[in-house]
């Protein structure tokens, strides 16, 4: 893997809380940014990673996710724009979820069970991914971020409450750990 790992941004840091900007160059810059992303989202053992997530203000992320099936889909999508199910045809998985960006805890968030992506690859050109399972789950995580969403921000304001109480708990109980 070429790219270096660089810190996850944590929840409360703003770049994780407003929407990001359109990447408009497709250059080496870019395919940089990707490999660092990758590398990051590896070391930290996550399926999916958002730029934000690494202080980096552009619409651009990197999975490597299984779907409902097992098959492994691994990609980078630019300037994602999502696409879910007609509100007829739409089916909801209400599974556990998570974010490098709050490490620990998890909660149930109430998903469409399946969900494309249109954008770009890190060469533009046009792409669209689809997913189902864990991958169409992690397809609108990583686009909410790019919106500057977090999982949380669709829980019930109790729900939110209860993982932010214990990821501020676990962080208290590291540094003291040292
Ligand atoms: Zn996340």
């Amino acid at each position: 893997m070429a790219g270096q790992v660089r810190p996850i941004t944590l929840v409360g840091t703003p770049v994780l809380h407003q929407a990001c900007r359109p990447v408009q160059e497709f250059d080496a810059a870019l395919a940089e940014l990707a490999d660092d992303m990758f590398a990051s989202m590896y070391a930290a053992e996550g399926v999916g990673l958002a730029a934000n997530q690494i202080g980096v203000d552009l619409r651009i992320f990197v999975y490597d996710c299984p779907d409902e099936d097992g098959g492994r889909h691994k990609g980078t999508v630019v300037n994602p724009v999502l696409e879910l199910p007609d509100l007829a045809d739409r089916r909801l998985d209400d599974s556990e979820e998570g974010c490098l960006s709050v490490p620990g805890p998890h909660a149930r968030v109430a998903r469409p069970d399946r969900a494309a992506v249109h954008g770009f690859d890190v060469k533009g050109d046009p792409i669209t991914v689809e997913g189902t399972g864990l991958l169409a789950r992690c397809l609108q995580h990583e686009t909410d971020h790019l919106e500057g969403k977090v999982y949380i921000d669709r829980l019930s304001a109790r729900a939110r409450k209860k993982v932010l109480k214990e990821y501020e708990e676990l962080r208290a109980a590291a540094a003291e750990a040292g």
